[in-house]
């Protein structure tokens, strides 16, 4: 079949398999371009391993510190008719380069929040690689079942206290228009902490350490945005905020729960980028397109990739990291810091619907968009009949 993009509001409903491998294949080649890892994870956990900033933890774990991987992931398979997620295709692809380099690989289709797929992950980690010396924990997702009472809990996007109205820009249509964001009652914010708060991690965890498969010094280390003033109506200070907030509470919780095995555990602050979740919240695209052309022309604009191997080398793996005053670590200055920031925002209150194309980066977060995707990436002939099934 031949494959073109279909997207639909925020989200791109079909994936190219060959543009995803390419996608996969030029990660891994920015990681062999950079020093190799003296010292780094050699057994991995990877939950929500196939796309953003899981991905990119996986192919650096394993291109930079030949590390063995197991990922847990929850995409779609293909079929002849429809193609798979993106996240199929991206696994696939690392698998076939860890396969090429001798490295051992594992993937675990499923839901991450359930007790079945956890305890598939430890029989795996116990007859395969013994026990793991690093957990990343790396799941967005908009909904999780809860495993003791099955029942499910959905996240929501919104402010906290009053309603916010604010700039955003509609990928879909184009469109820079004013938006206004009613308050999250109690009960949202509840559900958005335990839909993406700490449980699940906290979960993990524990059953993995009381099946003995952490190795002692194990490190574990979960994903958060902090940002700043233009975001935190949204983001920061909203439900989102709220749940990340309780991963704080988490890392404190790990930290004093495992000191058997002298468990590290870290919330790892990032920078914003285009990815499948952040594509779907109010306002980041605008401000991700704005974010973008000033971290461009600083020199200090990164991907996925970059970031993750900037956390592995300047933090994960030091002496002593860097901590900020929440025990987090922190990669996300050159987006946070008050000189850019201040940037943003004079750029900010420019923007209209007449100026956005020149104002903001929209070329490349739109490009970034498709790529997630697999599409618009040189030396992919997007006219050719392609397979759409790729087995793992
Ligand atoms: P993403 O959508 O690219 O990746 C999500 C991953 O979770 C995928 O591998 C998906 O398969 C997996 N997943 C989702 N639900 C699952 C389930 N039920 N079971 C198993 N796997 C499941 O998202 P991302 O942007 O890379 O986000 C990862 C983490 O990084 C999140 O905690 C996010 O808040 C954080 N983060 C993102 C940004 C950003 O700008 N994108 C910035 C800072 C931090």
């Amino acid at each position: 079949m031949v494959i073109q993009p279909r997207i639909r509001g925020f989200i791109c409903t079909n994936a190219h398999p060959i543009g995803c491998a390419e996608n996969v294949r030029q990660q891994i080649a920015y990681v062999k371009s950079e020093p190799h890892m003296n010292i780094g994870p050699k057994r991995v956990l990877v939950i929500g391993c196939s796309t953003g900033y899981g991905l990119a933890s996986r192919i650096v774990s394993a291109f930079s510190s030949d590390a063995k991987t197991i990922g847990v992931c929850f995409e779609k398979e293909p079929t002849e008719k429809k193609t798979g997620t993106a996240g199929w295709y991206n696994t696939a692809a690392f698998h076939a380069e860890a396969e090429k380099a001798g490295l051992y690989y594992h993937t675990i289709n499923g839901d991450a929040f359930s007790d079945e797929i956890k305890a598939e992950t430890i029989a795996k980690i116990k007859e395969d690689l013994g026990q793991v010396d690093l957990v990343v924990y790396s799941l967005a997702s908009p909904k999780r079942k809860d495993p003791v009472t099955g029942e499910v809990y959905s996240s929501t996007l919104k402010p906290i206290g009053q309603s916010y109205t604010t700039k955003t820009y509609d990928t879909d249509k184009d469109l820079v228009h004013e938006i206004s964001l009613e308050p999250a009652n109690e009960d949202e914010i509840a559900q958005t902490v335990k839909v993406m708060g700490g449980e699940d991690w906290e979960r993990w965890i524990e059953q993995l350490h009381a099946a003995g498969v952490l190795a002692e010094g194990c490190q574990t280390t979960a994903y958060t945005y902090i940002g700043k003033k233009l975001t935190w109506p949204i983001y920061g200070h909203a439900t989102i905020g709220k749940a990340k907030e309780d991963l704080d509470r988490a890392a404190a919780a790990l930290r004093r729960g495992y000191k058997d095995i002298k468990l590290k555990a870290w919330v790892s602050s990032l920078k914003a980028l285009v990815t499948q979740a952040s594509s779907a919240i109010p306002v980041m695209p605008l401000y991700i397109s704005l974010i973008y052309r000033v971290m461009k022309e600083e020199g200090t604009h990164e991907g996925c990739i970059e970031q993750i191997y900037r956390l592995f080398t300047e933090d994960l793996y030091v002496e002593v990291p860097e901590i900020d005053d929440h025990n987090r670590l922190r990669v996300d200055s050159w987006e946070t810091n008050d000189k850019t920031q201040a940037k943003v925002e004079a750029l900010w209150d420019q923007i209209t619907q007449e100026n956005f194309h020149q104002l903001a980066d929209y070329a490349g977060y739109h490009s970034d968009f498709l790529r997630l995707f697999g599409f618009g990436i040189d030396g992919v002939d997007y006219a050719a009949d392609v397979d759409p099934v790729v087995h793992w």
